[in-house]
């Protein structure tokens, strides 16, 4: 038997597979399981006919583009369109600054590839979004985590500890935040505070990469204004922004979008050619005729309606089961509900019994760089029905319950 660890290059042994996409597996194999792990938008929201319309047009073989290699930078106008959505999100752009790419997954290891060299550091939100912490894994970085306040990330920690590991003769590149609905802690950073996360990029010589993929997805009690990009307001061209078609669409098309400088733009686009040439052609240009045709706008205020809907039905759910015993702050938009459970329970370890129970959801611990997290987890409220997240929720009270139990047996015990 060859043992074929040792081919493995040193980046690859460090690379570990993701937490949600291993619950992912565990779903698969039971159908009776509520999920409240993975984030996936619910496939009835999904616009099926007028994608069916569009796609029959596109493959009529009229033009042989659509199923042919396309530029790596992405489908002209389909770029085009983009740089008119973030015109409407308050930043202005243009083709030279846009790069598509497969997913923002994909955006996110095009800037860890082109940015990091093993060892540098990236600062992160604690919590942060996982498929980032696997970006930057990947490529040997070391990510240092700064706390959060109620309106996001906290200024003075982020600033001591670039002091800290600056002291400690690391090199610190990118901070990297997710402003909008943070996945998993749903939280918004205040305006204030987004101009002044430019003016310490700006002080302090770092690049912000502003990861966008909610901002649509916000709820009655949201202005347009509170979700203005970082990057709408960077003069100096501190900022990568990234976003998706993937909540506000459909995830399975795979079409984001990289807006940054110029420079570094062409550096992503040499890289993502070693990575998928180009992202496919029939996918850009049913996105580019959804948006053309209406679709997308037609979509947003529909989804925004659906999940306020799903997450009231969640936030009810919890606060008749747990009382005050478990916490969260209510997601003002996005998917995810971040719930502290009693300091006692161990969310992770308590994973088997959810499962016993029907229920599953993702442990603190995955988002967290530093092993904090213990007693947290993370909730989707997106692809659930609403009997289901009734449902759920009942089932993870009961799971709390008999943890809690199970903890606390020996000790009255003993
Ligand atoms: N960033 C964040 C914060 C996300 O939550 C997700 C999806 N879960 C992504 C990026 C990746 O999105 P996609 O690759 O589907 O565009």
């Amino acid at each position: 038997m060859i043992n074929y660890d040792q081919f493995l290059s040193r980046s690859a042994e460090q690379m570990r597979g993701s937490a949600i996409r291993k619950m992912g597996t565990v779903l698969a194999q039971s159908h009776e399981i509520i999920s409240f792990a993975p984030g996936y938008p619910s496939p009835e929201t999904f616009a099926w006919h007028e994608f069916a319309d569009i796609t029959r047009e596109l493959l009529s073989g009229a033009d042989g583009n659509v199923l042919q290699y396309g530029p790596t930078r992405g489908y002209k106008p389909l770029l085009e369109s983009i740089a008119a959505i973030m015109e409407q999100r308050g930043a202005r752009t243009s083709v030279d600054q846009l790069l598509i790419t497969t997913g923002s997954q994909q955006g996110l290891d095009l800037v860890a590839r082109v940015l990091l060299d093993p060892g540098d550091v990236v600062l992160v939100e604690l919590p942060t979004y996982t498929g980032a912490i696997t970006a930057f894994r990947n490529v040997q970085a070391a990510m240092v985590g700064v706390p959060q306040e109620e309106d996001g990330i906290d200024l003075a920690a982020l600033d001591a500890t670039y002091a800290r590991v600056t002291a400690e003769g690391r090199r610190v590149r990118l901070l990297y935040v997710v402003p909008n609905f943070q996945n998993p802690t749903g939280l918004l950073i205040g305006l204030d505070k987004r101009k002044r996360l430019l003016e310490w990029a700006d002080r302090r010589n770092i690049l912000i990469v502003e990861d966008d993929p909610y901002r649509e997805l916000y709820f009655d009690s949201v202005s347009e204004a509170e979700v203005r990009p970082i990057r709408a307001d960077d003069e100096h061209g501190r900022v990568i922004y990234l976003s998706s078609f993937s909540k506000t669409l459909a995830p399975g098309y795979r079409v984001a979008w990289i807006d940054g400088p110029a420079p570094l733009v062409g550096k992503f686009e040499i890289a993502k050619q070693a990575e998928d040439l180009c992202t496919g052609g029939l996918d850009q240009r049913v996105v580019y005729e959804a948006i053309r045709r209406g679709v997308l706008a037609r979509q947003i205020p529909k989804l925004r309606r659906y999940y306020q809907e799903k997450r009231d039905v969640m936030v009810d759910a919890l606060t008749q089961a747990f009382g005050s015993s478990v916490t969260w702050p209510t997601p003002r938009g996005g998917f995810f509900l971040w719930a502290t459970l009693p300091s006692v329970v161990n969310s992770d370890a308590m994973i088997t019994r959810a499962v016993e129970n029907g229920v599953i959801y993702v442990a603190g611990e995955a988002f967290f760089v530093n092993g904090e997290g213990r007693n947290l987890i993370r909730l989707a409220f997106s692809s659930a029905s609403k009997d289901q997240i009734r449902e759920g929720v009942a089932r993870l009270s009961k799971t709390v319950r008999e943890e809690i139990a199970a903890i606390e047996a020996p000790a009255s015990r003993g």
